[in-house]
């Protein structure tokens, strides 16, 4: 299915709105070209002077809309698949056929909001225009829509805002899954092309990560040039660095780490810097994702490193805490089975029937130290392992 973000604002939507109100339905838009009540569609049932305002009130606060989606016909015209409620509303409304009440409960018309007129009628809503490959798909997108929506990544959306030359030549370099470099891509960046993540990283690193500002002063230009040539340095860089491609690689921040450390001159040294990099992965106590910033940084921050597993000193001041403790109360001195209060409520376990258990997990952030650190006997610490 072929789809595309497009922009409309309400000016544009209501351009020959027409309301049928014998119907209660909202029969056209965009000047002829858009159907707002196509035949599968339900009905409209926002003129209850409460949802119909609410719409006018969410533009007038200028908050979003959300998404509209559209079926695009082979002749070119368009259908609302979602968003009739939203487009009716705003018809009615900048048509003069329904007002909202103030604090006085007055009505108060389009033609009543002098100051906010351009406003309204300048309000933008983004829209997906999609061309289903069969009438089959159309129901089975149909449905999908009305369930829960299709999410519109941030990308998609600065894509949509942005259209354009630039934007089109780079959609055809980094959002193309057909580009035969995307699998040398995916050896550093997690996602696809089609959801525009490649296309994404190459604009972060390029733009230090001011995505939208590059994007909006670049809008008009008819090459990717640099955007292109930044990417290719990066990648390059990274291979003539690091001699031993690794699952690590993937989604680091490589475009902070070469802006940063492209002239530290100790990478330099390729043979010794890459000896490190190995001595570092075969170390399982350390935390792997962290190796490239440490080496990159000239190894200055050891704590970057976090280790994976307590060492038996820590081990033992936990044991030695949480058992002085729970003797003094009567309690085992594994929380998990006090907590479950069953037959090992009050049982003291020896140092080896327990495991050193991260309380903030190790995955998510939680560093190894005492203050994180717990002891849990065997099988307790095995339970939190496997959820
Ligand atoms: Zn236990």
């Amino acid at each position: 299915m072929k789809k595309e973000l497009k922009i409309y604002t309400v000016a544009q939507l209501c351009e020959g709105f027409v309301y049928s109100r014998k119907e209660r339905k909202g029969l056209y838009g965009l000047n002829g070209r858009l159907t707002i009540q196509p035949e599968y569609q339900r009905n409209y049932i926002y003129a209850d002077g409460k949802q119909d305002a609410e719409v006018i009130k969410s533009v007038l606060n200028g908050y979003p809309l959300g998404l509209l989606y559209f079926n695009k016909l082979p002749n070119g015209k368009l259908e609302v698949l979602d968003g009739q409620q939203r487009i009716t509303s705003l018809g009615r409304y900048v048509t003069g056929d329904f007002g909202i009440l103030d604090e006085r409960k007055v009505p108060k018309y389009f033609v009543d909001q002098e100051e906010n007129k351009e406003k309204i009628l300048n309000t933008e809503l983004l829209a997906y225009e999609c061309e289903p490959e069969s009438s089959d798909e159309l129901r089975r997108w149909f449905e999908v829509v009305n369930k829960h929506g299709v999410e519109i990544n941030d990308q998609e959306r600065r894509n949509a805002y942005n259209s354009g030359p630039f934007v089109t030549l780079a959609k055809a370099e980094f959002s193309n899954s057909t580009n035969s470099n995307i699998q040398m891509w995916s050896c550093y960046i997690k996602g696809q092309a089609n959801r525009q993540d490649f296309l994404e990283r190459a604009l972060e690193w390029v733009s230090e990560g001011k995505i939208d500002e590059y994007m909006r002063r670049h809008r008009f230009d008819n090459n990717i040039d640099e955007l292109k040539t930044h990417f290719e340095e990066v990648l390059g860089w990274i291979e003539r660095v690091f001699t031993t491609p690794r699952k690590e690689m993937i989604d680091q921040k490589w475009g902070e780490y070469y802006k940063n450390y492209k002239n530290n001159p100790e990478i330099y040294n390729t043979t010794v810097f890459n000896e490190l990099v190995e001595r570092l992965f075969a170390d399982d106590r350390i935390n792997h994702r962290k190796i490239y910033e440490y080496v990159l940084g000239g190894c200055e921050h050891d704590e970057i490193l976090n280790p994976r597993v307590f060492d038996d000193t820590q081990k033992a001041i936990l044991y030695n805490r949480q058992t002085t403790e729970a003797k003094e109360k009567g309690i085992s001195n594994c929380p998990d089975c006090v907590l479950e209060g069953k037959a090992n409520k009050d049982k003291i376990w020896t140092i080896k029937e327990m495991e050193a258990d991260h309380i903030k997990a190790w995955s998510k952030g939680g560093p190894t130290d005492l203050e994180n650190g717990q002891m849990l006997c065997i099988r307790h610490n095995r339970l939190k392992g496997n959820r």
